[in-house]
């Protein structure tokens, strides 16, 4: 058994106890209605930089067997290691988090791994996982280095974090919005013009290294950035009164307001499109066409949409939507 935590759960238990909140989310459980989202728009800065940013590598054929892997190849490798070192976060309910319940670590990125990893090793894949929490500006890093094999962790395919890992395709649209407390004065503010119209030192929690923060900086330097150490952390301090507003993706933001319905709402449309990839080693394109493979087999099987009932099913559509289609960029 390799499955291992890395670090204490205390911030994200505690706060998942004290909402008493299980997977599922339920935003629209506040008797107000989601404000209408603004479409979406590509994320500005370096994600324009580059041509086809989120087209992956095209998986070579049908899955193998866990029994017939290709003799030499990474996932090869990996089953003779035992197991898969994979880097994730446990403070992003609902994709990434410690259920109090059952002391395990659950989410939408999480059970995504489980699916590679049973690919890779067969029925008990999902115990042969090696879990590492990763911080939010390590994520590229980790993966370049070899620190970890993979990384799901709500992170956006953009021409930046590019240069030095290659992503799976696309496996979630998320887009930034805002969180602010429910006092009548904050959520009944006009919103509509994003980050930039935000009132002059308002403070906004964000967490350093997610793309959040970067858009934060680059169109709102009137306000007064606050930096959380994870988006539980953000929450905190939001509810401490030391930050006035949380902006990252509307599928964390969710989570944190399923974990304080009373005092918090997601308000806005969305400021960006965020699409998650999941994080691979340049040098290893036979794991990323693989990982595709497994991917491509959750939009086909129901897998993913069943992910999506059980984590998001609540909160972010009333209608559990079709997963994103794959772009290749290669032909075979
Ligand atoms: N998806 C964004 C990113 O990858 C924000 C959320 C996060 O940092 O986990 O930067």
């Amino acid at each position: 058994m390799n499955t291992r935590i890395a670090l204490p759960a205390a911030v994200c238990a505690l706060v998942l106890t004290v909402a008493g909140c299980g997977a599922g989310v339920d935003q629209r459980g506040t008797g107000q209605p989601a404000p209408p989202a603004a479409a979406p728009r590509a994320t500005p800065g370096p994600d324009t930089s580059c041509p086809n940013v989120t087209a992956s590598l095209r998986p070579t054929g049908a899955l193998p067997a866990p029994t017939a892997l290709p003799a030499g190849s990474t996932m090869e490798v990996l089953r003779r290691r035992g197991f898969l070192i994979a880097g994730i976060d446990q403070s992003s309910f609902p994709f990434g988090f410690v259920d109090p319940r059952s002391n395990t670590l659950r989410g939408f990125d999480i059970d995504l791994l489980r699916e590679v990893a049973k690919a890779i090793f067969g029925d008990d894949g999902p115990q042969r996982i090696q879990f590492r929490v990763v911080r939010n500006e390590e994520r590229a890093i980790a993966v370049a280095r070899g620190d970890v094999d993979i990384i799901a962790e709500t992170m956006t395919i953009n021409c930046q974090r590019k240069q030095s890992v290659e992503f799976s395709s696309v496996y979630f649209n998320a887009g930034q919005r805002l969180l602010v407390q429910r006092d009548g004065t904050a959520d009944r503010a006009d919103y509509g013009a994003g980050l930039a119209a935000l009132p002059r030192d308002m403070r906004v929690c964000s967490v350093p290294g997610s793309t959040s923060i970067t858009l934060l900086r680059e169109q709102a330097p009137q306000v007064k950035v606050v930096e959380g150490d994870t988006w539980a952390g953000c929450l905190v301090l939001l509810q401490q009164g030391e930050a006035d507003a949380i902006t990252t993706d509307d599928t964390i933001l969710a989570g944190l307001q399923a974990q304080d319905r009373v005092f918090t709402v997601v308000v806005g449309g969305n400021l960006t499109l965020e699409p998650y990839g999941m994080a691979i080693a340049k040098d290893r394109p036979d794991f990323v066409r693989f990982v595709n493979a497994v991917l491509e087999r959750t939009r086909q099987n129901g897998r993913w949409k069943a992910l999506y009932r059980e984590y998001l099913g609540n909160s972010l559509a009333a209608e559990v939507p079709d997963p994103p289609a794959a772009v290749y960029r290669d032909s075979a």
